[in-house]
């Protein structure tokens, strides 16, 4: 299991608790803060309405007493008339209780006599001695009897009473008045969150002197009532206690197992006592309602909350799910190979280190590709060539031993990690993949190139491990046949040979390090005469002359080449122009052009330019360029030596038949010059006949389609001569002329001496 992968599953795990979690916490607090907050609104709101109704009977007890204190100060005010008339005249009598009603606002004002006859404003006389308020004010006491029934016009009215004093403070009488205006019920501002609530009015000695109309709480007297609110409370300490709540208290009481809040207030400017009294579910059902309605929103906000969180859960699952399958896709795509459903080199690099790690067995890497596999795949497209990948994967997977892993590392490449024991068994393992590919694809001749790198170092990452086993392949590449090499460490020191070089070859560049050296051409027949040159480079670098195979392959794979070549071809230019100036008809110089050119966009018009530039006809240069350059793109090829044809060049296949030569390419390619390979001359003695028939072939074929021939490496007389009898018509080689300084070819081909 790959460590990102596990990592990313785990972050994502993580990251679903961590938001499950965080919401789940966010819910828990909006709801434990609610739980903690109702409880505290509760009481606030319970506060709150303790002393609204505690204003509430403030302002009531103030209102009833300026009502009771108006009227019964004007009532005793008016009294003190009676002490200056003859209260037996009635028609005094009934003239005094005009004038102060008609001075007052009581709607009726009456007199009564000790005898308990009132004489009334309204002129009526009778005996009122059986009314309470009456019997009240001829004992000397001031009173109220709100909402009683009016005699006269038998309406609800409050009476006040007060009684009448002589001058030597006898009580004459009793004076009575009632209300015109309203009755002190109307009086009453009290309304504390409730439909129903009740007071009584107590006099100083707890005598109820007031209770609301229809008072449903049956208290009868203030003993009742403060023994509601202390049990032990004595009837005879009723005055005393009356005068201690008096002073605006605050008591909670239960009345047939009701909770009632009950409010005491002294009436002012009196000594009564007002108490109101509020059944406490009636004084909170606002604040109930409150509570009520935040309880609701508690509960939908919580079940929204809980819903949000299921939704969330389940969308995190969703896509929890979709992630999991994505990076399962993903791991199959990093670790299965697309083509050959085997290990990817991931995979590969990892059950490297756990091998490398966990055992102690020898172990070596091994990198394996087929040459050239380009070809394989222009010749049978690229599904065929997946192909012969898929059958190189099933050989390798059959011939690797059981504690062994492979993995193709891309395009045709495999690497193979194997055990072994002794060095044999490598060999023999190469050997075994080789001989099977040969056994197994016949459509094709394939040449296999294997290196292998014994590990020496375990804790060599498996990134070099496989750059050794590959520098040991590119030892062998491009072979005649399939071979394998061991990595040895001189691989090692021609990569940092190569690093100086690179680190040099611009410098060198500049400074006119590489040099042409021109090889001769001369025609095979009767006459063996100069008739051109082949331009190649030499490097002298500190004195030494650097052949150009050490440099040139780090070129091309560098790119470096291309602007050599464009150096050399400049130097050439400037060679034929200056023959030209001195009078001469200057032979044909062939310039190697890297493969690398082929692709790029205005390459020959780069030529032309040149050629331009030192006002040289394009007929005097010749471009050389390897068959091999075939392989990486056929028409590209075609196209760029019409190209480079149709301005005047000549044109030439270089190392003809060392690849795939292929003779079609004759028929396709537009050349004018093929240069047979010298390989086709260093053959087996055996063999030389063959290649003499296959030289001669060439050439017939050749001349047919009026192509010259040249062959390359002649190194005897017997090669000329039998190049000669093969109708080959120019040759190259060292039998004739080795490549040499410029003044040398100069001298050879133009007689210059020391120019
Ligand atoms: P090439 O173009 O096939 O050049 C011919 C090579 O054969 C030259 O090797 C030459 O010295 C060698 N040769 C000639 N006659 C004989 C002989 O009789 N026997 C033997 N054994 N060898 C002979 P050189 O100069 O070492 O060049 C090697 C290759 O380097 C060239 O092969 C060419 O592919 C490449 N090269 C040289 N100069 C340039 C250049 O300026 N640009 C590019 N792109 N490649 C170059
Ligand atoms: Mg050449
Ligand atoms: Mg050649």
């Amino acid at each position: 299991m790959n460590k990102r992968f596990s990592a990313i599953r785990d972050s994502l795990k993580n990251t679903e608790f961590f938001f499950i979690g965080v919401l789940a916490f966010v819910i828990l607090s909006i709801a434990g803060s609610l739980m903690i907050y109702i409880p505290s609104i509760s009481s606030d709101i319970r506060e709150h309405a303790e002393r609204e109704m505690n204003d509430a009977v403030i302002s009531n007890s103030s209102a009833v007493g300026s009502y009771f204190s108006n009227k019964i100060l004007l009532l005793n005010a008016a009294s003190s008339q009676f002490s200056e008339i003859d209260i037996t005249d009635m028609e005094k009598v009934l003239e005094t209780v005009r004038g102060i009603q008609e001075n007052s606002s009581f709607r009726h004002v009456g007199f009564t006599g000790m005898d308990g006859v009132t004489v009334s404003s309204t002129g009526s006389v009778e005996n009122t001695s059986n009314r309470q308020f009456v019997q009240a004010g001829l004992s000397g006491n001031f009173n109220v009897s709100p909402h009683v029934t009016c005699d006269f016009d038998h309406k609800y009215t409050d009476m006040f009473t007060v009684p009448v004093f002589d001058a030597s403070g006898n009580i004459i009488g009793a004076l009575t008045g009632d209300s015109s205006e309203f009755s002190l019920v109307d009086y009453m501002l009290l309304d504390v969150g409730g439909s129903f609530n009740c007071f009584f009015i107590f006099d100083s000695v707890g005598d109820v002197v007031y209770n609301t109309p229809g008072n449903e709480v049956g208290i009868g007297s203030a003993d009742n009532l403060l023994s509601l609110i202390d049990s032990d409370v004595d009837s005879k300490d009723v005055e005393y206690l009356l005068n201690s709540l008096n002073r605006r208290t605050f008591k909670r009481l239960e009345i047939r197992g009701r909770e009632y809040m009950a409010s005491f207030i002294e009436v002012f400017n009196s000594e009564w006592t007002f108490v109101a009294i509020v059944p406490s579910d009636e004084a909170f059902i606002a604040f109930r309602n409150i509570l009520t309605l935040t309880a609701i929103l508690v509960v939908i906000v919580t079940l929204l909350q809980l819903t949000a969180l299921v939704i969330v859960t389940v969308r995190i699952g969703i896509v929890k799910s979709d992630v999991e399958k994505l990076i399962g896709d993903s791991e199959q795509m990093f670790y299965v190979d697309s083509i050959t459903g085997g290990d990817t080199i991931e995979r590969f690099r990892e059950n490297y280190s756990v091998v490398r790690t966990n055992t102690a067995a020898n172990h070596a890497i091994m990198a394996l590709d087929v040459d050239r596999f380009k070809a394989v795949n222009d010749m049978f497209g690229y599904e065929g060539g997946n192909d012969i990948i898929r059958t190189i994967s099933g050989i390798i997977e059959r011939s690797i031993g059981k504690n062994d892993f492979y993995a193709r590392g891309g395009g045709d490449l495999f690497y193979i990690c194997a055990e072994f024991g002794d060095k044999s068994e490598l060999t023999d393992l190469a050997e075994r993949i080789m001989s099977d590919v040969d056994y197994q694809i016949t459509d094709v001749k394939l040449n296999l190139s294997i290196g292998i790198y014994i590990i020496d170092d375990p804790h060599l990452r498996s990134r070099v491990a496989a750059d050794r086993a590959d520098m040991a392949r590119d030892s062998v590449k491009n072979t005649k046949s399939s071979s394998c090499a061991f990595f040895d460490s001189s691989m090692l020191e021609r990569i940092r040979r190569e690093k100086r070089i690179e680190d040099i070859m611009e410098d060198s560049l500049a400074l006119g390090e590489f040099n042409v050296y021109l090889q001769p051409k001369y025609s095979l027949g009767e006459k063996n005469e100069v008739v051109g040159a082949e331009a190649l480079v030499r490097w002298k670098h500190d004195g030494k002359l650097i052949p150009p195979g050490d440099f040139i392959p780090l070129f091309e794979r560098n790119g470096f080449v291309t602007k050599l070549d464009f150096y050399m071809f400049e130097e050439v230019c400037k060679l034929q122009k200056k023959y030209i100036s001195m009078g001469f008809d200057p032979k044909v110089i062939s310039v190697n052009m890297s493969r690398l050119h082929i692709n790029r966009v205005g390459f020959v018009d780069e030529l032309v330019a040149i050629c331009e530039k030192y006002e040289i006809d394009t007929k005097y240069i010749e471009i050389e360029i390897t068959e091999s350059a075939a392989y990486e793109n056929m028409e590209s090829l075609r196209d760029i030596f019409r190209e480079i044809k149709s301005k005047g060049f000549h044109v030439s296949i270089d190392d003809f038949g060392t690849g795939y030569s292929s003779l079609n390419m004759l028929k396709d390619l537009p050349v004018d010059v093929i240069k047979i390979d010298r390989s086709f001359l260093t053959e087996q003695a055996d063999e030389s006949e063959n290649a003499s028939i296959v030289i001669a072939c060439l050439v017939m074929l050749a001349t047919n389609l009026n192509i010259h021939t040249i062959c390359e490496g002649i190194e005897t007389r017997v090669q000329a001569d039998l190049l000669t009898k093969l109708g080959c018509e120019m040759a190259q080689g060292f039998f004739f002329a080795r490549p040499m300084p410029v003044p040398d070819y100069e001298k050879l081909t133009y007689g210059l001496e020391g120019k």
